[in-house]
């Protein structure tokens, strides 16, 4: 089994949850550059310029050079394979240049044979509803995917209190968002990794436990 998943998928694929549940059940590490971001953003005592200018990318919506990510990634990749633990890298790989880099870094590091890089696939139109029509409950703020088996809910399965749409769902924000970072905007990334021949696809239209169960079968045979 590879020790580095790369997960890829447009917005709403549920990369990110299916990310953690893969880094949970095989025990790896789940290394989200967004959320080392928020934790840098969380400690401001600690920056310098450089740092300044990421943090204000990340707050316009815009992605942050690529040099900062290799600089915040590619030490906490090296630390947790050193220590023996695989890693599970979430949202960490965004553009073409970034995924030759990386590679780079592994094939300098000899973890080439250690990649695979799992899409987990969405069409651009349900990748716009999930994110569309997805709920939060007013009360106990769990949030309700938009899911066969759940968009039909009107009330929490939690608490029972009230649901509705995010405020940040906003749909002209949304549509951005996915041609930033939807299907045309991955095609580089995903065939890169094809061509390398590490990639396999899952599809991300069915429920999380479904979709979760592919993952695992296609990690575990790699
Ligand atoms: P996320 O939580 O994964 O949506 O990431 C939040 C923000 O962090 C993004 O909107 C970008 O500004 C920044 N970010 C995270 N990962 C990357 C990356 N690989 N390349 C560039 N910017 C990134």
């Amino acid at each position: 089994m590879k020790k580095i998943i790369i997960f890829l998928g447009p917005p709403g694929s549920g990369k990110g949850t299916q990310a953690k549940k893969l880094a949970a059940d095989f025990g790896f590490v789940h290394l989200s550059s967004g959320d080392l971001l928020r934790n840098i953003l969380k400690n401001p005592l600690a920056n310098d310029p450089e740092t300044e200018k990421a943090l204000a990318a990340m707050k316009a919506g815009l992605l942050v050079s690529d040099q900062y990510i290799y600089k915040l990634v590619f030490g906490e990749i090296k630390k947790h394979l050193t220590d023996g633990k695989g890693v599970v890298l979430d949202g960490a790989i965004r553009n073409l240049p970034q995924a030759e880099e990386y590679q780079k870094f592994f094939q300098e590091n000899n973890l080439s044979d250690e990649v695979l890089a799992v899409e987990i696939s969405l069409t651009d139109e349900e990748s716009f509803n999930r994110l569309t029509k997805r709920r939060i409950c007013v009360s106990c703020g769990e949030i309700i995917p938009y899911l066969p088996a759940t968009r039909d809910l009107t009330a929490c399965p939690k608490c029972d209190g009230e649901l509705k749409t995010r405020a940040d769902d906003d749909p002209e924000v949304i549509k951005k968002r996915i041609v930033e970072q939807g299907n045309i905007a991955l095609a580089p990334i995903i065939s890169f990794y094809e061509n390398l021949g590490i990639l396999r696809r899952v599809d991300g239209q069915p429920a999380i436990e479904e979709v979760a169960v592919e993952v695992k079968k296609a990690v575990k045979a790699s």
